[in-house]
């Protein structure tokens, strides 16, 4: 409470502090003009105490002010004070003028040197706030401007991903406006936010909420509009990270952006524009908990295989198999192989995980043996299992104990292995190559590798991504694309199987093109092994043992 009333008496003074200087300089003059009256001797001597007013108000209030009250103290202490009293004799006129002169020579001065002392401040406290170069608000800001307590507030951090290569094609400047383009867009639109940079790509907003989920789209849409830029139009890979917060402390501020951090930091490793940092919070639960379920979910029945029957486009019967995992979760339900894959692959349960896999599938390899049949069954195979050096000797082993043609096997492994490491790949599909595996690129497409650079593996088969067959029928790009994929590769020796065919004229379409083999939804769906027995009997004869 009494805060609030010695804040109330400095807000007061703040607002009228122009009229209180003025009426302080004049009482001061009169005073002082009254005291000479009264004072024996050489009374003129305190007209000296006349320079207090005019260096108040000229510093306070600025040249004129000083040079006015210089006017009126001069003219006091001047023409209208005589030199005796007793007799009434007036001052020599040139001594009082001098003194006047002197009086509004100091009153100038006094404001001179106000003003420019106020400038360099001015000066020094933009460079405490404001990054020179890009004129945005820094940290220093951020600390300055005081949050309301208990208040909600939006907390978004902004990474530019691209920054240097922005900078190199388009130089600094540019980068800088599109910098400044955001902020006033933000300004614009958002009363009370603050963006501070805290790095040259690397930023903090701050503002009042209102509606903040539907705000995180727009947030979105604003950077895509601050990217034309002095006739540019500038290509952005951004992420935004959002978390939302009362306002508790003020000496914790800078804290409140670690969620935000982290939540852009996802964002951009996932290629989002924005995540929410609950929502992240929430993956990072589900992964928890699902890392924490699967290896007794890898050995109570609940993670299984499925297979999806490879086809002979020209003959429409199967020639192959895929094995696709599947997790029956008691709780989750069905988790897709794409939900869990990726989290176990940053554990060292991949290894168990793919070991398995290859187990089961060769144990069904097995039951269509013993039943007279017999085909390739492909297996996917991690990144990380390739990078294992042990691998080839485990897969060995089991291959052994199961007593099964290599010939019988494929791998399938994706473009990117053989772009980030391709010495090691090449030594590693060799041996299985070798022992007569074969070894399928999945997804073929999807990355950037080419047939002539893949050409150097020991290759047996291309899978074209589902992406192509999608396109195939409306595109006519893409027809181009695959007819070249599919010519090449058959030069090149390799078996084209064609993913995710869904109708008849897609396949019809990619038999005309060439293409050998097909999966997909059209033929069957990924099935258990009892209903794929039953199916592949049909075609006893065709599969049989050789
Ligand atoms: P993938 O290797 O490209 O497998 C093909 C995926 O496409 C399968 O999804 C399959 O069910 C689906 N599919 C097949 N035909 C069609 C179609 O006509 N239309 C559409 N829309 N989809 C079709 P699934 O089983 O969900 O597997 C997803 C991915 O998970 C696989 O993609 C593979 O990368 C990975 N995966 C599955 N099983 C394993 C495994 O045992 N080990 C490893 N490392 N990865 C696996
Ligand atoms: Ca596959
Ligand atoms: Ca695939």
């Amino acid at each position: 409470m009494g805060k609030s009333k010695k804040d109330k008496i400095q807000n007061w003074i703040r607002a009228n502090y122009k009229v209180l200087t003025i009426l302080f300089g004049l009482l001061f003059i009169l005073v002082n003009f009254l005291i000479l009256r009264v004072i024996p001797g050489n009374h003129l001597a305190y007209s000296h105490m006349m320079y207090i007013p005019i260096v108040v108000l000229g510093s306070i209030l600025g040249s004129y002010y000083g040079m006015g009250a210089g006017i009126l103290a001069g003219l006091l202490v001047g023409p209208l004070t005589p030199w005796v009293f007793s007799s009434g004799e007036p001052q020599y006129w040139m001594d009082w003028l001098f003194r006047l002169l002197m009086m509004v020579f100091v009153g100038y001065i006094a404001g001179w040197f106000s003003r420019s002392y106020r400038i360099a401040r001015e000066k020094i406290s933009e460079i405490e706030y404001i990054n020179p170069d890009t004129l945005l608000f820094n940290i220093n800001y951020l600390n300055k401007n005081r949050l309301e307590v208990k208040k909600v507030y939006t907390i978004a951090t902004l990474l530019i991903g691209n920054c240097d290569t922005i900078c190199d094609v388009v130089g600094y400047a540019t980068y800088y406006k599109f910098l400044l383009n955001i902020k006033e867009i933000f300004t614009r639109k958002y009363p009370g936010v603050i963006m501070v940079q805290t790095s040259i790509d690397h930023f903090w907003l701050i503002k009042p909420t209102f509606d903040f989920e539907q705000e995180v789209e727009d947030y979105v849409k604003h950077i895509h509009q601050a990217s034309h830029v002095l006739g540019h139009h500038l290509f952005i890979d951004f992420a935004f990270g959002f978390t939302n917060r009362k306002h508790i402390h003020q000496n914790q501020i800078s804290d409140y952006f670690i969620q935000s951090d982290q939540a852009a930091r996802e964002a951009k490793k996932n290629h989002l524009a924005s995540m929410i940092y609950s929502d992240l919070n929430t993956q990072k639960e589900f992964e928890y908990e699902i890392l924490s379920d699967f290896k007794d979910a890898l050995n109570n029945g609940q993670i299984y295989l499925m297979y999806q029957p490879k086809i002979d486009l020209k003959t429409r019967k199967p020639i192959g198999l895929e094995a696709l995992i599947r997790w029956n979760h008691p709780t989750k339900k069905q988790i897709k192989p794409d939900q869990f894959i990726p989290s176990v692959e940053n554990t060292n349960m991949i290894h168990e995980m793919t070991e398995t896999v290859f187990r089961w599938s060769l144990e069904f390899q097995k039951k269509l043996n013993d039943k007279g049949i017999e085909l390739p069954i492909s297996i996917n195979i991690s990144t990380k299992n390739l990078y294992n050096k042990d691998f080839y000797n485990r897969m060995s082993k089991i291959l052994k104990e199961y007593n099964i043609k290599p010939s019988l096997i494929e791998l399938e492994i994706t473009e990117t292995i053989l772009m980030e490491n391709p010495e090691d790949s090449k030594l590693i599909l060799d041996s299985f190559s070798n022992e007569g595996y074969r070894i399928a690129i999945d997804d073929f497409g999807k990355g950037y590798s080419s047939l002539a650079y893949i050409a150097q593996f020991p290759i047996t088969t291309i899978k074209v991504d589902r992406f192509f067959t999608k396109q195939i029928l409306i595109n006519p790009t893409t027809q181009h694309i695959v007819k070249a994929t599919i010519d090449l590769a058959k030069q090149l020796g390799y078996e084209v199987v064609i993913e995710g065919v869904e109708d008849v004229e897609t396949a019809d379409l990619m038999q005309k093109l060439g293409c050998q083999s097909a999966q997909g939804y059209l033929f069957m769906r990924p099935r258990g092994e009892d209903e794929l027995i039953t199916y592949l009997n049909q075609y006893r004869d065709e599969l049989k043992k050789g």
